[in-house]
């Protein structure tokens, strides 16, 4: 089949002024090309095909890009790795899409300061592995740790499974390079820890979804790398005891670096395919894990453990070895997946505060029976962090309808427990109708005047966030 490409004068000039601008720049403009960055995770969300890939090396061929993009006013979506859950990578009609994968490198690691620099395409992995062979560690670790950029990352201000101790990404990022919609490069903090000169700019580009700048390069913060991990798992028999045990272990004053639920259809899609021996009886489960230093962390689980008995918990196994804890940490990151091989999955991420997972787990169970749908939940629970997923025989002509239904419910439910619509995936376009529900209209007004200041023309991925 050929594809015909209709292009307005504007988009073909600026085609034309990249090609003549940039000539040593790899730009896709071929269909089936720009095809394959119309989407992240999201495929059910309405997307568009992007007008033109560019693969930058460089932060002076992104500036040119933004300059052109400007004055042709072409619109800009930037993308990472395109594992995003919300829309935010996903392609906008007549768009340029900026993918950073090209611009991957480690620039510096720095034992003395406790940083590392770097561009923004390099996957979290690879980047995790790097610093590690130094005897150092990078926090942040979404589940998606082997697939996502730290581009992408810093885009969400993406969580994952140790928040509970290190924070998100925004707690890990002391400095940017960020290309700004004119063109114009900005560099906000830096190296300091302590920094409160001005407005927290850096603060405020992470978790933008590239609606206010495009970041180029990131000064990271590194610790010192932990001992390895103790983990135990414990089993509930209902989802109201393994909210109160989530509970109980903060009230403890244990902290530790993982504290993850899975309830009763996640245990047995994750067990299904990787045969873990999980307790398919049970209600939930969570897994723990401790990364202090040995003696402290057999306290700290000691602790762990009996908060999770007082509040109800049926079993509570210690993992044997590394190795046995590294396979469970791989089945709560592959949750998704395994869920996945059941049918359609739309994933949501709402927060509570973590007092109040019990009362959300409860929430989230009385939808699903009042809507008929079927919705297994994993997530980050001891920052009152869950995902719902609605799970749908493949090609369910009812699943988009049942799922707003829902979702809108499950909006209304977080809200109303003092949480959050979206707690790490962002709003991207999938969650922008509910944003005003959450924050009210005033906190919108001054989003507003923010991205009008950044972005005046609006061609920073428009459509997403607000
Ligand atoms: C199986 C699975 C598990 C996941 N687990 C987690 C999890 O535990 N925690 C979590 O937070 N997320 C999770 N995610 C979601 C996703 O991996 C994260 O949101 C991640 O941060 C996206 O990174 P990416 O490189 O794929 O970014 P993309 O999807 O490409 O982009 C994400 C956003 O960042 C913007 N962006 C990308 N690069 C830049 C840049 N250089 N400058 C400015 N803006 C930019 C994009 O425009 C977009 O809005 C998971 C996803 C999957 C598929």
């Amino acid at each position: 089949m050929t594809v015909v490409d209709v292009r307005t004068t504007a988009e073909t000039a600026f085609l034309d002024a990249v090609g003549s601008t940039l000539p040593g720049l790899r730009l896709l403009t071929d269909p089936l090309d720009r095809e394959s960055y119309r989407r992240d995770e999201t495929a059910y969300l309405t997307s568009g095909l992007p007008l033109a890939v560019a693969l930058p090396t460089s932060t002076a061929e992104v500036a040119a890009l933004l300059r052109l993009a400007t004055e042709h006013r072409i619109p800009v979506v930037p993308r990472g790795a395109g594992s995003g859950l919300s829309g935010g990578a996903a392609g906008v009609e007549g768009a340029l899409t900026i993918a950073f994968t090209a611009m991957d490198r480690i620039l510096a690691i720095d034992h003395a300061d406790l940083v590392a620099v770097v561009q923004p395409g390099i996957l979290n992995a690879a980047f995790k592995a790097a610093v590690a062979a130094e005897g150092l560690f990078y926090a942040p670790d979404p589940a998606s740790y082997e697939i996502c950029s730290i581009g992408g990352n810093i885009g969400t201000n993406a969580g994952g499974l140790c928040c509970v101790k290190y924070g998100q990404t925004r707690d890990s990022v002391l400095g940017l390079e960020v290309v700004l919609a004119d063109g114009t490069i900005l560099r906000t903090g830096g190296r300091n820890v302590k920094d409160v000169a001005g407005y927290a700019l850096t603060a405020l580009f992470v978790g933008s979804q590239g609606t206010l700048g495009l970041v180029t390069e990131a000064t990271l913060r590194l610790r010192p790398a932990p001992p390895p991990r103790a983990t135990l798992i414990a089993f509930f028999p209902t989802l109201a005891s393994a909210g109160d045990a989530v509970r109980a272990i903060g009230e403890a004053g244990v902290a530790p670096v993982t504290l993850e639920l899975m309830d009763k259809p996640t245990i047995e899609a994750v067990d299904d395919w990787h045969h873990l021996g999980l307790d398919r009886t049970a209600a939930a489960m969570l897994l723990v894990e401790s990364d202090v230093a040995p003696a402290a962390a057999i306290d700290e689980l000691d602790r762990a453990a009996a908060a999770c008995e007082r509040a109800g918990a049926s079993s509570v196994v210690r993992a044997a070895d590394a190795t046995e804890a590294d396979w469970l940490r791989q089945g709560r990151r592959l949750a998704l997946r395994a869920l996945e091989r059941l049918g359609t999955v739309r994933m949501e991420d709402v927060g509570v505060p973590r007092g109040r997972v019990t009362a959300l787990l409860e929430a989230i169970d009385e939808i699903a029976r009042r809507h008929g749908v079927r919705i297994a939940t994993f997530g980050h629970a001891g920052d009152g962090n869950l995902h719902p997923n609605f799970v749908f025989e493949r090609d369910d002509p009812r699943a988009e309808a049942l799922t707003e239904a829902a979702r809108a419910d499950l909006f209304r439910a977080a809200i109303a427990l003092g949480g959050t619509i979206t707690a790490e995936h962002g709003i991207g376009t999938s969650r922008r109708s509910a944003l005003v529900d959450q924050v009210g209209p005033d906190a919108i007004r001054v989003m507003r005047s923010i991205k009008a200041a950044l972005d005046p023309l609006g061609i920073l991925n428009p459509g997403k966030v607000l």
